[in-house]
């Protein structure tokens, strides 16, 4: 089957899914004002499939000599992960540093998920290998994008799913039928799913054999009776591509995602009851996702350099020593987090005879990430000066009583006009000074899991014995005192 083009991913979406936005019900996400801007964002990734400076990288066979999209690849080889991150990093730089999110998630699940419902299919003789695979040939076979919901809505953090004061802070089964299953609950901050085909969920964390309704992964059609989103309105941008170069142009839509008694049939059903296999899966799909989050984030560090470099070029400060000091220290921040990812996929495992992202790697690189990204937003900030926040709007440049003044009073260096600087500036501000960029900063602390979860997954991963003998056998230390 052929790739499906752009305009046919946008006509799928016309399938009377349930998407509420600011209070109203939208009937068509992909004409929405703001939603249509984020559906489009979404189209980048279709687009490379018929671009042919994109096509040898988007475009691929599958293990059955299918042509498929390159995120639907089965990962096998440090190579085959190192490609993924090109694809991750193209598409997002297509997407002027806004990562697209409408198959990266998806395919960061399926070979996680081929791990584990592996060792359950021998362990428990049961068809979970069978379907996901099954599955995977579906979604790659017929070009589709995905959404994944993991992360619960978890009421008291400090409780398991069964200790909660309301019983569907974690989504759980309801009724087991013959033909499959109803599940009920609510997922947060699921991104992109009201542009997606399919909804993948999985459980966010381990659990206890008490918590048996809530062990349960699935894949549904995003237009599934029961099956709701309620979009969040955040980020939604101004119209202006010269006051907001980016965000007037690109949106990704995380959704509250509500399963309002949502049946799903058996052969979509991935885990169902077993607790044992519950972290497993969601461990398992970090370790895959986490490597996704590393590889987008390279078009946003250009993006930040270059802005911090043509900024100390428009104001003339481009020799001073601090502002080098500054630009250096952004310097090596990106090119830490390049090496690391490059690294991750080179000292991959494998498990189940699939590619699997160094784990303590890539964890290393998205702590430190997240970690140091508001400080590195600041340098940019420092460099490019208030502006940034109290420069005119286009519309005072397009007004003729007040034109002449924004053209003669804002140039900066010799040859930088006033209105390259206030272009430059207004990306500056869309990107590192608005709610855009707000937005930009949680997503750096908390998506694909907060800065904890990598702390805990660096120390787990981190073989404790070998450096403990070491300093032991320096010090002398008396092993049978
Ligand atoms: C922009 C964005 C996009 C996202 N996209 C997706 C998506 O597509 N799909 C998806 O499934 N998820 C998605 N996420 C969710 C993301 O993985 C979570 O935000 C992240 O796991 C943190 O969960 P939380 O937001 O509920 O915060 P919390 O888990 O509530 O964390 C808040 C604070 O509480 C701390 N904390 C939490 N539990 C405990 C505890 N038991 N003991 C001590 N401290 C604790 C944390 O360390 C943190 O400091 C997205 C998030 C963002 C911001």
């Amino acid at each position: 089957m052929a790739l499906r083009t752009a305009d046919q991913f946008l006509a799928a979406l016309r399938d009377g899914r349930t998407v509420y936005y600011k209070g109203e019900r939208v009937a068509d996400v992909t004409a929405h004002p703001d939603l249509g801007r984020a559906a489009r964002h979404c189209a980048i990734d279709y687009s490379f499939a018929d671009d042919p400076h994109h096509r040898t990288l988007a475009v691929t066979e599958d293990e059955h000599g299918v042509t498929v999209n390159r995120f639907y690849r089965v990962p096998r080889t440090a190579g085959d992960l190192l490609k993924r991150r090109e694809m991750i990093a193209e598409t997002t730089r297509a997407g002027r540093a806004l990562i697209v999110l409408i198959r990266e998630i998806g395919t960061d699940f399926l070979p996680a998920a081929h791990i584990v419902t592996k060792a359950m299919q021998e362990q428990l003789e049961a068809p979970y290998h069978e379907r996901l695979n099954a599955f995977w040939t579906h979604v790659a076979h017929n070009d589709l994008a995905m959404g994944l919901a993991q992360t619960d809505v978890k009421g008291d953090r400090s409780l398991g799913p069964t200790d909660q004061e309301h019983p569907d802070y974690y989504v759980r089964v309801v009724d087991r039928q013959k033909d499959g299953i109803v599940v009920r609950g609510a997922k947060a901050h699921t991104t992109n799913p009201i542009f997606a085909d399919e909804l993948i969920v999985l459980p966010c964390r381990a659990l206890d054999e008490r918590d048996a309704a809530y062990a349960v992964s699935f894949a549904v059609p995003c237009n599934a009776p029961g099956l709701k989103f309620i979009a969040s309105p955040f980020s939604g941008g101004g119209t202006s591509p010269f006051d907001h170069p980016v965000s007037s142009r690109h949106k990704i839509a995380d959704t509250l995602t509500v399963f309002d008694d949502v049946f799903v049939p058996w052969d979509r059903v991935f885990l169902c009851g077993e607790t044992r296999y519950a972290g497993a899966l969601a461990l398992g799909f970090v370790e895959y996702h986490r490597f996704t989050a590393i590889s987008y984030k390279l078009p946003l560090l250009d993006l930040m350099i270059g802005c911090a470099m043509l900024a100390a070029e428009a104001n003339g400060i481009e020799k001073a020593a601090h502002v080098r000091e500054k630009l250096s220290r952004l310097i090596a921040y990106r090119e830490t987090v390049r090496a690391l990812t490059v690294a991750a996929a080179h000292e991959c495992t494998t498990k189940a005879g699939l590619a699997v992202p160094n784990t303590t790697v890539t964890n290393i690189a998205k702590q430190y990430f997240a970690e140091n990204y508001h400080a590195m937003v600041q340098k940019v900030q420092d460099i490019a000066g208030g502006l940034l926040v109290t420069a005119p709007s286009e519309a005072d440049w397009k007004n003729p009583e007040t034109k002449h003044y924004v053209e003669q009073y804002l140039g900066g260096k010799k040859g930088f006009g006033s209105i390259n600087r206030l272009k430059l500036f207004n990306l500056i501000r869309d990107y590192f000074a608005s709610d855009f960029g707000g937005y930009h900063e949680l997503l750096a602390i908390h998506a694909e899991g907060s800065l904890e979860a990598q702390k805990i997954t660096i120390l787990r991963g981190f073989d404790g014995g070998a450096v403990k003998a070491f300093a032991a056998d320096c010090a002398n230390l008396d092993p049978r005192s």
